[in-house]
């Protein structure tokens, strides 16, 4: 194995977006991502081959030390020894962002949320199932879905059965949870799939200022219901609850203790939290250091989770915070 800078996206992974594939998906980074594998993608117009041959180019660019420009910054560049050849997809990712049946308030759909809701989308199944028949995809592989809804996307019960009769055995979907999915249920029960599903409050006055729909009671309904597809009392980490932090909206810690306590009592092991990309981004760009309110925030949650025995699992920019801040 050769060793040089690089990343496991850039190696084996590809990010489905709305009219585009890409690389990867972060862009919270100093460099901000976005290397194009095709633009103006509409499900139709790269194959397989042209992928592998792309990412070989840029494979080779690391090799010789030039790292893009795109990728400055992100934490996902190490130094090892990488496998010779790019030949397999290890890492897909779904962000379609078209539709969703919830609008929360940091979403940066927000700007037009009936244009978003009507965006056409292409289906990817013909692709994947391609990708499955030529045996491309390395077994143990993640496959994760984001971005938009995707339990009210046509292909998507389609796509999530083909995924686990075909091996898939890591897949992730983040959910607004305000729709039950029957094959996230199969998957969770075969252990083969995760789902996150979007809290972001633990009261339905909070929720529904996040979200902007009246769908409190649902999510739990649904929460509940996914999270007693759990088998094993020992092995409950296929059912999450996510919070991304608001400052100013919902980062009152009586909120967050509330949101806890309806966690635990669903029955679920395992947590997802995160900070609004754009109150992030806008640090970032004006050089201002995260503020102490919000340090002591990261601090508690971490404290508060240990007490509840709950899994903490760290999305980019609470990472970011943890790990700039050394919190434990
Ligand atoms: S280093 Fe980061 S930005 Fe670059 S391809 Fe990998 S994950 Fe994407
Ligand atoms: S659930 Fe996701 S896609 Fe839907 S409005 Fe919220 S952030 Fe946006």
């Amino acid at each position: 194995m050769q060793e040089y800078t690089s990343c496991h996206w850039l190696q084996h992974g590809l990010s489905f977006e709305n009219d585009h594939i890409e690389m990867c998906c972060l862009c919270c980074h100093k460099g901000g991502g976005r290397l194009y594998i095709k633009e103006n993608y509409n499900g139709k117009g790269v194959s397989w081959e042209d992928i592998f041959k792309l990412k070989e180019k840029f494979i080779e660019e690391n090799k010789n030390g030039i790292i893009d420009k795109r990728c400055e910054g992100c934490f996902n560049l190490v130094n090892r020894g990488w496998e010779e050849a790019a030949q397999f997809i290890n890492y897909i990712h779904f962000n379609h962002w078209t539709h969703c049946n919830s609008d929360c308030i940091y979403c940066y759909t927000k700007w037009d949320k009936k244009a978003f809701n009507s965006r056409p989308h292409y289906k990817v199944l013909p692709m994947i199932k391609e990708l499955f028949k030529k045996k491309l995809f390395k077994p143990g592989g993640e496959i994760t879905f984001a971005g938009g809804e995707p339990t009210i996307l046509n292909e998507f019960e389609d796509l999530v059965m083909f995924l686990l009769k075909n091996g898939a055995d890591r897949i992730t979907v983040h959910s607004s949870g305000i729709k039950f999915s029957k094959a996230i249920e199969k998957g969770i029960k075969e252990k083969k799939l995760s789902v996150c599903l979007s809290a972001d409050s633990g009261t339905r006055e909070m929720y529904k200022t996040v979200k902007r729909v009246d769908k409190f009671d649902k999510f739990w309904q649904n929460t509940k219901k996914y999270a007693e597809a759990q088998k094993d009392i020992e092995d409950k980490i296929y059912v999450e609850t996510k919070y991304i932090l608001i400052p100013e909206v919902n980062t009152k810690k009586d909120e967050i203790d509330k949101w806890l306590d309806l966690t635990v009592n669903a029955g679920i092991k395992s947590v997802v939290v995160d900070i609004e990309n754009d109150y992030c981004k806008e640090l970032r760009d004006t050089n201002q250091a995260k503020p102490d309110f919000l340090v002591d925030l990261g601090n508690y949650i971490i404290q508060k989770t240990k007490e509840y025995g709950l899994n903490l699992v760290e999305y980019n920019n609470f990472r970011y915070l943890t790990t700039e801040f050394n919190l434990t």
